[in-house]
């Protein structure tokens, strides 16, 4: 073949990632993008004239794949990685919970379950074979080894922030999963250190779009595809403004829309369709604001009240300092819920009006009024769940039904958390995967089965 045509659809950081790299082989790429501008859950935009994400994120040190890209980006001296903090909101009080003193001095829970917790903690780092986890939920594996009491107060507060109505299917090897990122990326002198981007993460997929403009990569934002067909061995994409032909396809969106993307594909394979559809995703609900107000020492809160209208508190610029921000101080508020929940349609300036009321019941010096700047995003499909059978039933091979055509995207990561650090790896396997497939023959690529996706670590 002389030159191959693909298309990526999504412009996140796999999509983005994955162009760089085809460019890079010599293909012509197109990469569309429903949004208006790049970076999909990792987007930012600007606070008070300041650069940062419309959700809050942060680097583990642990994280090749981007630290990788992030140094033949020539950005490594972009990226600082900070001493983290972190504190639990429990019954009117904020409890430090950063060190094994810190759970010692957690007084909502007795001493034997304080300990209790803390073993349960140190048992998981050293699991190696996750596998066995797999088979239980996180909610009734914690309260059978950490206590109820122990479960009650800590876990499942986070479990039900991060997973909503699904807080009692998730499986504990995904918790295992966050519990290893954390341990891992801990620095033996400062704790844990989290990275974060002078600049915000935009430098990121600023880079890669000037390396993608330099490449001839034609970038289509506001461009929705509708529907992916195969038609005499080339993949025909279909958005509102017609339709174009690409030797293969890469689809980086969610699963529920890649499903709906393909439907005269579904008697090929109802059980890939009926797989693709029981993925569930939870959506995002982010606000952000800046004010002069320094209302908390610490990054990072879980607010672990039963029913908080919200599951997390944080400042980024305790992280990062607040010198970055002219002296402001950025804070974000934020919750996962179903599509349908109230937060993801309410008016903005109500939801406001509703976080700025919670939050001055736990900070009461906060003051709204001092806030110069704010915003409410909504982030469909921003987290899908983990659930049981999920290695076995879920993670689908990158190959769809439709010929030419690779899925690539963050359900795909198991049991580790979904994240930029994945987003990037992905990325790069699936450019290598879809140039190796160009090199077959006719015959051999006829005759290739559907790789299965490998659950890793
Ligand atoms: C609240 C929150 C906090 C997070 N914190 C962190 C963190 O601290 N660290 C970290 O590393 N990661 C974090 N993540 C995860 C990280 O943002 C994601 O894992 C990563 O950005 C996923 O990239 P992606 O390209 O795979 O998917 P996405 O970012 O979802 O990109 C998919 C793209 O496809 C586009 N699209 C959808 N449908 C269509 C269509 N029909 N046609 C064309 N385009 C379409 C979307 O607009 C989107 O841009 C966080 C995520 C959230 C929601």
């Amino acid at each position: 073949m002389s030159t191959p045509s693909i298309g990526i659809i999504g412009g996140g950081i796999t999509g983005l990632v994955a162009a760089y790299r085809l460019a890079n082989a010599g293909a012509r790429v197109t990469v569309f993008e429903s949004g208006s501008e790049v970076g999909g859950l990792a987007a930012g935009f600007t606070l008070a004239g300041h650069p940062v994400e419309k959700a809050y994120h942060f680097l583990y040190k642990t994280d090749a794949h981007i630290l990788s890209l992030v140094d033949e980006l020539g950005l490594t001296d972009k990226l600082t990685f900070h001493p983290s903090s972190v504190s639990t909101y429990y019954d009117g009080v904020l409890y430090p919970m950063m060190s094994p003193t810190d759970l010692i001095r957690f007084t909502p829970i007795s001493l034997a379950d304080r300990i209790r917790a803390g073993v349960t903690v140190l048992y998981l780092q050293r699991v190696k074979n996750w596998r066995k986890l797999s088979t239980i939920t996180a909610l009734e594996w914690l309260r059978k080894n950490a206590g109820r009491r122990v479960t009650d107060v800590i876990w499942e507060p986070l479990l039900r922030g991060k997973f909503d109505r699904y807080y009692d299917k998730v499986t504990m090897s995904w918790l295992w999963g966050r519990v290893k990122q954390r341990v891992d990326s801990r620095d033996p002198k400062i704790g844990e250190a989290l990275g974060y981007f002078d600049g915000g993460f935009r430098v990121i997929t600023d880079a890669l779009m000037k390396r993608l403009a330099e490449r001839g990569v034609d970038v289509r934002l506001d461009t929705r595809v509708s529907s992916l067909r195969n038609d005499g061995g080339q993949v025909v994409v279909a958005t509102g403004s017609g339709e174009e032909r690409f030797d293969r396809v890469l689809a980086t969106v969610p699963s529920n829309v890649l499903a709906a993307m393909m439907p005269a594909y579904e008697d090929r394979d109802p059980a890939y369709f009926r797989k693709l559809r029981s993925i569930d995703y939870l959506d995002a609900c982010v606000q952000v604001f800046a004010t002069p107000q320094k209302i908390t020492p610490y990054y990072w809160h879980n607010v672990n009240t039963p029913n908080a209208p919200f599951v997390v508190f944080l400042s980024l610029s305790n992280l990062v300092g607040a010198e970055k921000f002219g002296g402001l101080n950025i804070y974000y508020i934020g919750d996962y819920v179903p599509a349908e929940h109230e937060y993801m349609s309410m008016d903005p300036a109500d939801l406001k009006r509703r976080w700025y009321a919670e939050l001055k019941t736990i900070f009461p010096e906060f003051d709204p009024g001092q806030v110069v700047d704010d915003a409410v995003f909504r982030l469909r499909n921003a987290q899908h769940i983990v659930d049981i059978g999920f290695e076995e039933n879920k993670l689908l091979p990158y190959q769809t039904p439709c010929p030419g055509v690779l899925m690539c995207n963050f359900s795909q990561i198991y049991p580790m958390d979904r994240g930029t650090n994945y987003a990037v790896r992905d990325g790069n396997e699936m450019a290598d995967r879809i140039l190796a497939d160009l090199a077959r023959s006719p015959a051999e690529a006829a005759a290739a089965r559907p790789e299965p996706v490998v659950a890793r670590i």
